[in-house]
């Protein structure tokens, strides 16, 4: 018999893949050049050209060696390149141990969560958030628990996040800077949780892990910092990934760290690569790993992403709109100016505007722009913005 749970995730498609095929038929009907797709997160800046240089040379290197397995964690040379970059810039003491490569974020997610998920674990997710958490976590031996987003600036308060916890909780996943909304969570919020977390954690007689994805973590804007959340809460296991960072999603390489100040470090370190075995997600792609040991002090050029978020940012605040300014990552939510998102997605789809409405970001009342698209575009689009809004002001 089929799982009826599986069948029911690979045959729904989510609200952003359904827009963004849609755009593409549309494209075919009429002209790309008249379709304005906000929908998908794929970078819009190339990767640095030192990654075309490395693949280059790689190419000409030992095949068999090359293109072989790594130990199931990884390259010892590649780990150590990791651990030494994120001591740099953390000030933390991170050991190659810590590391453990994946496949992008996503993996790295439900390995951690999986390690964690004893019988009737429950993994907090803080709205808003990214849409696949719910099928990581749900798939994976967790209860999923949603606080409320507050729309009102989109911050983390950790007071409104300790009616949630119970003494099943085992993790809280924290991503800043954040998709969908762009907002980088403070130090201050930051630290009112890890004090939350510390208190719930001795209360219940076991620890609560933060499980801190941070594909974003160097798309900050306006001098904004995405501090390093083990300095603030200890119980913290680092799940990164070079998808956004080096604009690379289709290579699939990223990483989980469990710092050593985390609680049971040693064991659940061991865990995750368990959880990682059985899941068949060992061995990340032997040339990436590479290619990132010579590559961590890249960084992306993102003044496209800031260009477009300001002009954007404007222009919509200009019209009328309610938008949420970003401080980071590469993405924008808009308030549906009467509360109905779907509503606002589907006027704005008959204008080939395409917007995904944000209930799936547990964020009703809300549409999300990918703000990674090409400046052209934005201003394209933005006279169907303005017949958009005066649809709403009749
Ligand atoms: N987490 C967040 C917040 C994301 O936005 C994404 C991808 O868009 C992922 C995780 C998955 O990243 P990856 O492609 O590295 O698996």
């Amino acid at each position: 018999m089929i799982d009826p749970i599986m069948l029911q995730h690979g045959k729904t498609k989510s609200a952003i893949r359904e827009l963004f095929e849609y755009g593409l038929r549309q494209a075919a009907i009429v002209g790309k050049e008249n379709v304005y797709d906000y929908s998908l997160g794929n970078p819009s800046v190339p990767p640095p050209p030192q990654i075309a240089e490395t693949i280059r040379s790689l190419a000409d290197s030992d095949a068999l060696s090359l293109h072989g397995y790594t130990p199931a964690r990884g390259d010892q040379a590649a780990r150590e390149a990791v651990a030494a970059d994120l001591s740099r810039r953390s000030g933390d003491n991170i050991r190659p141990e810590n590391i453990f490569f994946t496949c992008g974020a996503a993996p790295a997610i439900i390995s951690t969560l999986r390690a964690l998920a004893v019988e009737g674990a429950e993994t907090v997710l803080l709205a808003p958030y990214f849409s696949e958490y719910p099928v990581y976590a749900g798939t994976n031996g967790m209860k999923v628990v949603v606080v409320p987003a507050d729309t009102t600036d989109f911050q983390l308060h950790a007071d409104r996040v300790e009616q949630y916890l119970t003494p099943h909780t085992q993790a809280v996943i924290v991503n800043s800077p954040n998709n969908p909304s762009g907002v980088v969570y403070s130090r201050e919020a930051l630290s009112k949780l890890g004090a939350l977390l510390t208190r719930k954690s001795k209360e219940y007689g076991h620890p609560i892990y933060i499980v801190a994805d941070e594909p974003y973590r160097e798309l900050t804007y306006d001098g904004e910092d995405a501090p390093y959340i083990p300095a603030i809460y200890p119980n913290t296991v680092i799940c990164y990934s070079y998808s956004k960072s080096l604009s690379m999603p289709g290579e699939r390489i990223g990483y989980v760290c469990v710092p050593d100040c985390a609680a049971d470090s040693q064991e659940l370190y061991a865990a995750i690569a368990g959880a990682a075995r059985s899941l068949g997600h060992v061995c990340a792609p032997s040339m990436m790993q590479r290619i990132v040991a010579v590559s961590t002090a890249l960084r992306p050029d993102i003044a496209a992403y800031d260009r477009n978020r300001m002009r954007l940012y404007m222009e919509l605040s200009d019209m009328g709109y309610r938008c949420i300014k970003p401080r980071g990552a590469f993405y924008m939510l808009v308030e549906a100016p009467d509360g109905d998102s779907e509503g606002f997605s589907e006027k704005a789809k008959a204008l080939n505007l395409l917007l995904v409405p944000a209930d799936g970001f547990g964020c009703p009342g809300f549409v999300r722009l990918s703000t990674c698209v090409s400046y052209d575009m934005i201003l394209r689009s933005l006279p169907a913005f303005r017949k958009l809004m005066e649809a709403y002001r009749k």
